[in-house]
């Protein structure tokens, strides 16, 4: 074979390995919508033998042969962002970290995550921190065992694991944006409390059939943007995204007729990681070119779209008559401000996911601390549930009544996602600098979202962000895109103005 030939044989192999790669998601895509239960067992061994046929196919010998052939007859380097530099430079960290593995820590960490999982649905049920507690110490000590196969030398525990979610993210880096930024939302919400300012967050329990919902959900998602011939929009007991290769970016999520929130914000945040995959350029579908850049910028999608977007004024000046239209008698003696003040609604409450876009960064900050302490050794897992306890306290002036809403609320550790929380504050800040960035510029863009014009921030972002792929790190195109590198005044100055109009603080 002429040297040559190596890269588009690499390519057309990534290729193949990713198509396996979206049949296995298409199977998830099924389990989570419309699986019947008995089929359950039938659908694992499914997924199980796809799993252990792309895991074989990327890290066999092939493709470590055909990058070695690469690297050593190209200068594949030379220009850092050209496609060939971006694919080998990915492909390579990727084959390294997958063969550094042994496939008996792949199985157990597979098996442990399922028997951990179930094991921590039993022990939320019950509020028993005893049921989980076992596994959570038999997932860390298998996580640490990862951690030091795949560790680049010098690279902590943690920040191994970090990399798989956050590429190239140090912990020292996140706890420095942390630690100025949890002081100026401590005290942001300690001016909100004491306002005496309350949001009328009752009008979003009241009775929002939930057909009524989901057209009005459809609409959203596809006044926004979001390509139906493209996607769909189904129900699911937990909303995700999923990215079934071109053309097929699917979303879900759930709707209760008592909380207008759960469906309507759901959709726009999912809606949001789709748009971002239907704009990945589709000719580059199966290598790194063409794929997302990081949890921490796919979040940024999806908390831009829902919160920055969806829970603003101009968007409601436009989607508020609609709304009325929608639900008249439900909501017949509420007015465009009370809404948006209810959408808004800020203060400290138990579970994550039903936080505000305040107080969730202080949520994510408490389960950064903890997991580092606990793959560190610092914390034993005997004490997490008091340790909890102690720092909902600390950062939300809550004290959970149970583990339940306490320390066993979150599947992520039951399944071996530990180093993955801080994505989800890291998605909000992104998201604010790049909003940030959009209105200056395209001074019109809120002007636009009052009569239903949504397109010019999709284009923005498609040609600032979803376009290249993983081209630029997630530091590097914030910088490229903003000028500036990530800090955590966009946010705060969005949270201040948002507080000073709702609750004159
Ligand atoms: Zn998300």
């Amino acid at each position: 074979m002429s040297s040559l030939s190596f890269y588009p044989t690499l390519l057309s192999e990534l290729r193949e390995i990713a198509l396996l790669g979206s049949i296995q998601s298409v199977l998830g895509w099924d389990e989570r919508t419309h699986l019947p239960p008995k089929g359950a067992a039938h659908r694992a061994d499914q997924t199980a033998l796809l799993a252990k046929l792309t895991h074989e196919r990327f890290t066999s010998p092939r493709i470590g042969e055909l990058l070695a052939a690469i690297e050593s007859t190209t200068d594949y380097s030379a220009d850092a962002h050209s496609d060939l530099a971006v694919n080998v430079r990915h492909t390579r960290k990727a084959y390294d970290r997958a063969t550094k593995l042994p496939t008996s820590l792949v199985e157990e960490l597979s098996r442990t995550a399922v028997l951990g999982e179930a094991a921590w649905v039993d022990a939320k049920a019950k509020s028993d921190f005893s049921i989980f507690k076992p596994w959570l110490e038999k997932t860390l000590d298998l996580k640490r065992h990862e951690a030091a196969c795949v560790a680049q030398p010098g690279q902590s525990t943690y920040d191994a694991l970090l990399d798989e979610f956050e590429p190239d993210a140090k912990a020292a880096d996140i706890a420095a944006v942390f630690a100025n930024l949890r002081p100026q939302l401590v005290e942001l919400l300690g001016r909100i409390s004491t306002s005496g300012r309350k949001a009328p967050a009752e009008v979003l329990t009241r009775s929002f059939p939930v057909e009524k919902q989901e057209a009005l959900a459809t609409f959203a998602a596809k006044t926004i943007g979001y390509d139906f011939s493209a996607g769909r929009l189904d129900v699911s007991v937990h909303p995700f995204s999923t990215d079934l290769g071109p053309g097929d970016s699917r979303i879900t999520t759930r709707y209760d007729e008592h909380w207008f929130g759960d469906g309507f914000f759901g959709t726009l945040h999912e809606t949001g990681h789709s748009l971002y995959t239907q704009g990945l350029p589709s000719e580059h579908f199966g290598t790194p070119r063409g794929q997302y850049v990081s949890l921490g910028i796919h979040e940024s999608q999806s908390r831009l779209w829902e919160n920055l977007v969806g829970r603003s004024v101009p968007f409601w000046r436009f989607f508020f008559p609609k709304l009325k239209e929608t639900f008249p008698q439900t909501l017949a003696d509420v007015s465009e401000s009370q809404w948006h003040f209810a959408v808004n609604d800020i203060g400290p409450s138990l579970i994550r996911t039903e936080a505000d876009e305040a107080t969730y960064n202080l949520h994510v900050m408490l389960r950064f601390e903890i997991e580092r302490a606990l793959l560190s050794g610092d914390l034993a897992v005997s004490d997490l549930p008091a340790t909890w306890n102690e720092k909902m306290e600390d950062y939300l002036g809550l004290t959970p009544p149970d583990d339940a809403r306490g320390c066993l609320q979150d599947v992520h550790w039951a399944g071996g996602a530990i180093g993955y929380f801080p994505t989800y504050t890291l998605g909000n800040l992104y998201a604010a600098q790049f909003y940030e960035q959009a209105k200056k510029d395209l001074p019109d863009l809120e002007t636009g979202f009052e009569t239903g014009e949504f397109s010019p921030l999709l284009a923005w972002l498609r040609k600032n962000i979803h376009q290249h792929g993983k081209t630029y790190s997630a530091t590097e195109l914030v910088q490229r895109v903003t000028g500036k590198a990530l800090s955590s005044e966009p946010l705060m100055n969005h949270l201040k103005r948002k507080a000073q109009d709702l609750y004159g603080v």
